[in-house]
């Protein structure tokens, strides 16, 4: 007899599965970006809470309730907590943890079908299998992208030979893979297969630098999402199948176009090192001197100025100015000045990282500009205002063929009048290279804590009158 859930349970996962969409959309736009957490999350609590009803789920409700009681208060603290620049790890952590979830269903599901306790056909067994290597893969490699970026793992571990021993680890992954497929899905078999795709994770990330973590997490973010498509599959769990590809189909191409803003090939980035610069020290010898400027001076530069663009990176996060910068705009705009933003699309340390702050301090979005819409204003512009950020600056990605940043696409700030660098001393960026910006002619130095720098512009260009 068909039960009242029988409809119910479905329908259900269905509502959540559009919740989900629907909310991916919303996050396409930081107006509606808030509300398209909501939605997701109110989707996320609907396919939870319709699993305790689900009729095949039998028992395991205390189990249910302390795992995500546990899981929950543990998000909840940490979200709360996690500084803004630490969102990054935090985000391969959760990643982790799906990817990490994902593999366990096919562990289990796996382990059912050895037993033979449920029947598999082709189809499900192979999405199993390969559900479980993606999901094992992108938690063992997120945890690794965690601590890279936690920097409690510094170095990055390359060695001879080692692209053959990872292709060798990976083949043997992928044939126990098929001895599951086709053979027996004994507990020791099964652990010998998810051992070795966490080994797969692990070897596939220690040599990647830290420059590329970005991508890499982005990368995992994809085959979480995949993994979990997968095995929403095996449990013919449409909110889970459809949240899956969504995930992965969205983190795909977040991968794609953070590669493309770095200038390099997914193959690249995975392969190939870059990210050497950050541990070997500045890979680029540059000559000349930098100039400084006071606060005072640039003060004056910055009200007289008919057209400023400030182009915030990960110093502004760091030293929070986002609303002392805005206090700047406005003040810059009662006396005419045409004051806009740059953003480019991996400043800071996550993408959309400084729309975010900005959109915190209420900088209204038609100010903020992407690069390639406000790259052609830089040499009509009068002082272009660099606020913490460094690699994203560096004509070394447009003039040093040797650069490890080459051919990365930049903010010409170079080709303003005038350009105002505000930083603390002589730190270098993410990829740990000179900046040649520093030592152009019209580069200013405005050495100091970003907020502060903010606070003592303010102050000057007040007592200007
Ligand atoms: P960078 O990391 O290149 O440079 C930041 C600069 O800010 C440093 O040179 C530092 O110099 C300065 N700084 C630090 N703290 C302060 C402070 N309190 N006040 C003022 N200045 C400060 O930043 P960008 O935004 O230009 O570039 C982002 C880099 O991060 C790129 O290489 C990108 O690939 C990478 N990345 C991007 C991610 C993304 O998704 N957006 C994620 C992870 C990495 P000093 O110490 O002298 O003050």
């Amino acid at each position: 007899m068909i039960s009242v859930l029988d409809f119910l349970v479905p329908a259900a996962y269905f509502i959540a599965a559009v919740m989900f969409i629907y909310g991916l959309k919303a996050m396409s736009s930081p107006v509606t970006a808030r509300s398209g957490m909501i939605w997701s999350g109110v989707a996320m609590a609907v396919a939870i809470l319709v699993t305790f009803v689900h009729p095949e789920v039998k028992g395991n409700y205390a189990l249910m309730v302390i795992a995500i009681v546990i899981g929950g208060a543990g998000a909840w603290v940490t979200a709360r907590r996690v500084a803004m620049t630490d969102m990054p790890q935090m985000i391969a952590l959760y990643n982790g943890m799906g990817g990490g979830a994902a593999a366990a269903i096919a562990g289990v599901e796996l382990l059912k079908r050895g037993s033979g306790e449920v029947q598999m056909d082709t189809v499900t067994v192979v999405l199993a299998v390969l559900g479980g290597i993606i999901g094992a893969v992108a938690f063992s490699g997120s945890l690794i992208a965690f601590a890279k970026l936690q920097g409690w793992l510094k170095k990055s571990w390359r060695f001879s030979g080692q692209q053959v021993i990872n292709l060798g680890v990976f083949i043997a992954t992928l044939a126990l893979g098929v001895f599951l497929i086709i053979g027996e899905a004994s507990p020791t078999v099964l652990l010998a297969f998810f051992g070795l795709a966490l080994v797969v994770g692990v070897l596939m990330t220690v040599p990647i630098g830290g420059a590329d973590m970005p991508v890499v997490i982005s990368l995992y973010n994809a085959l979480t999402g995949l993994a979990v498509g997968f095995e929403g599959y095996v449990l013919q769990n449409p909110a889970m199948m459809i949240a899956g590809i969504v995930v992965g189909a969205a983190g795909s191409l977040l991968t794609q176009l953070m590669a493309r803003s770095m200038n390099r090939s997914l193959g690249n980035v995975l392969f190939a090192g870059f990210g050497k610069a950050d541990e070997d020290g500045p890979g680029l010898e540059v000559s000349g001197e930098m100039r400084s400027i006071d606060a005072t001076d640039a003060s004056i530069q910055l009200a007289y100025a008919e057209k400023v663009v400030i182009v915030p990176g990960y110093g502004l996060a760091v030293a929070q100015a986002q609303h002392k910068i805005w206090e700047l705009v406005e003040l810059l705009q009662s006396r005419g000045v045409k004051v806009s933003f740059a953003i480019h699309p991996v400043a800071g340390r996550m993408p959309g990282h400084m729309n975010v702050l900005l959109a915190e301090a209420g900088v209204p979005y038609d100010l903020i500009f992407d690069l390639e819409d406000i790259n052609a204003q830089f040499p009509t512009t009068d002082v272009a205002l660099v606020i913490g950020a460094n690699d994203v600056v560096n004509p070394a990605a447009r003039k040093d063929t040797s650069s490890p940043i080459y051919g990365m696409p930049i903010l010409d700030v170079d080709k303003a009048r005038n350009c105002i660098v505000v930083k603390r001393g002589q730190g270098t960026g993410f990829s740990g290279i000179e900046n040649l910006l520093f030592f152009e002619d019209n580069t200013r130095m405005l050495y100091g804590d970003a907020q502060k720098v903010a606070q003592a512009l303010i102050a000057g260009i007040k007592s200007l009158g």
